[in-house]
């Protein structure tokens, strides 16, 4: 008898219809497996045979070969056992073909015959168009995300069974679609003094500028981070579904209400390997930390203790806003577009109160000259973040709160993108002679700092993009003045003796 069962398999978070064909024929009994499986998938007979057993349901003692269509396709994990069971099932006659018919099925079963999640639940449906997909009730939220009307839960692979057979019902997964997701983040509001910082931080979200947090341990550079997607405007519904894509797929944990809606924030440790931070792996090439931060922050603490080889693999997403990961059978492209977030102590002992370092400058000079480089150059905005006073931490009153700012920040994202159809930081230099005209005192200004060596080309059309960021959050979408250039020199704070190259 034969058999043959629609499931998906992942890659990247793209998910990709198969079909477990099962054939089960007279001969010495076995089981054989052909068509790319992974080790997962090779492993899954025994899992199978438990689950068919734990179930009630009888294993054929006789010869069994699968074969997983089309079998030019390399299939990866665990999220295919579900549909070999049935086919197993159809094919020894244990439940009619013809009740099959409508199905797809993604799920791992346990020993004793439960349904498992499996990650990517949400990309392996979105694969399975037409059909009607059963999976593991933790996998429900996030399926409905990609198919909100077509997929059925159920607890165990009998309850699977009796639900087809039109015996029992499917679990009722509806009580979980009223719930929305909550934002989360942590206000502006408690973030007291630092109005340096807090202008950077407003810039670059209005204007997706990268930046850069210098200061000691306890100035505040991870508390104004973490606050930063907050003020970036919350995802529109293709960001919202690319996220949760991109997050199924990697495992990663969804808000309660399947969704992802606001911008994700995520903070990599710097013993983050490659394939952590751009993605990759041996079959399902998983999405990394830069895809996670798509449409939200990616923060690096810490940044010069990160490995070189990584910064350096951050280089192809902060051009293009995607990883391309290659392999000899496959290549997949990942989207990562992301507002980096930087941060670093002044020096190694960390500096503390003025006068406190107790670091002598060539070690200093070593400490940041880790920093220096093409990496460095990707920080539009570089800003020295200093302790907190005693009189502000006792200031009872509270700064900005999230909201307002996001207003402004709203509103240049408004503006700029009527303009030239994107944020001011991906302003190419051409459009900035367009968009981002000078004064003749503001240009002085900057020809005087090309002249001094303070500024370099990059650095020049750098500064105009944060000046115009600056000029759009006080209201004004025409030339840049003097004043504006000014404080965008003042943003980029040179960090060592060497570091020209801004
Ligand atoms: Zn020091």
């Amino acid at each position: 008898m034969f058999s043959s069962i629609r499931s998906a398999t992942l890659l990247g978070i793209q998910g990709t219809p198969i079909s477990v064909e099962v054939h089960i024929g007279s001969g010495l009994p076995g089981f054989t497996v052909v068509g790319l499986p992974d080790e997962a998938c090779r492993e899954a007979r025994d899992r199978v045979r438990a689950a068919l057993l734990s179930s009630g349901a009888e294993w054929p003692n006789k010869k069994i070969t699968v074969n997983l269509a089309p079998s030019s396709q390399r299939k990866g994990g665990v999220g295919l056992d579900l549909a070999l069971a049935m086919g197993i099932l159809a094919a020894s006659g244990q439940i009619p073909i013809d009740h099959l018919a409508e199905y797809s099925f993604v799920a791992e079963l346990g020993l004793d015959g439960s349904l498992r999640p499996v990650p990517g639940a949400a990309p392996l449906v979105a694969g399975l168009r037409d059909t009607r997909v059963v999976v593991a009730p933790p996998n429900a939220r996030e399926a409905k995300v990609a198919s909100p009307r077509s997929i059925h839960c159920a607890g165990t692979l009998r309850e699977v069974v009796l639900a087809l057979r039109g015996d029992g019902e499917w679990l009722d997964t509806s009580s979980q679609e009223s719930m929305k997701g909550t934002t989360h983040f942590a206000d502006m509001s408690d973030v007291r003094g630092q109005p340096t910082a807090r202008l950077a931080a407003e810039i670059a979200a209005a204007g997706g500028h990268h930046i850069l947090f210098v200061g000691s341990p306890g100035a505040g550079k991870t508390m104004i981070a973490e606050r930063l997607p907050g003020l970036l405007p919350p995802l529109t519904n293709e960001e919202a579904v690319t996220a949760t894509m991109i997050h199924s797929a990697a495992g990663a944990s969804l808000p309660p209400g399947g969704l992802i809606t606001f911008p994700p924030f995520r903070a990599p440790h710097h013993s983050a390997s490659m394939i952590a931070m751009v993605g990759g792996g041996s079959s399902v090439l998983r999405p990394g930390e830069a895809s996670l931060a798509h449409g939200g922050v990616l923060f690096l603490d810490e940044v010069g203790e990160f490995m070189p080889s990584v910064l350096d693999a951050l280089r192809q997403p902060l051009e293009e806003g995607e990883v391309r990961i290659a392999r000899a059978s496959a290549g997949v492209t990942l989207p990562a577009r992301f507002l980096l977030v930087g941060a670093t102590n002044p020096c190694p002992c960390g500096g503390g109160a003025p006068g406190a370092c107790v670091c002598n400058e060539t070690a200093r000079a070593r400490y940041l000259r880790r920093l220096s480089g093409p990496f460095l150059d990707r920080f539009d905005l570089r800003v020295a973040v200093a302790m907190t006073g005693v009189e502000e931490l006792l200031d009872v009153r509270e700064g900005e709160p999230t909201a307002i700012v996001q207003e402004r920040v709203a509103r240049v994202r408004q503006m700029s993108l009527h303009r030239s159809g994107g944020v001011n930081a991906r302003l190419s230099a051409q459009e900035l002679d367009t968009y981002a005209p000078l004064t003749n005192e503001a240009r002085n200004v900057l020809r005087r700092e090309l002249e001094l060596g303070r500024l370099t080309g990059r650095g020049y059309h750098r500064i105009r993009r944060v000046a115009r960021t600056l000029a759009d959050l006080s209201g004004n979408d025409g030339e840049i003045p003097e004043d504006t250039i000014r404080v965008a020199l003042l943003l980029r704070t040179r960090l060592h003796e060497r570091d020209v190259a801004i």
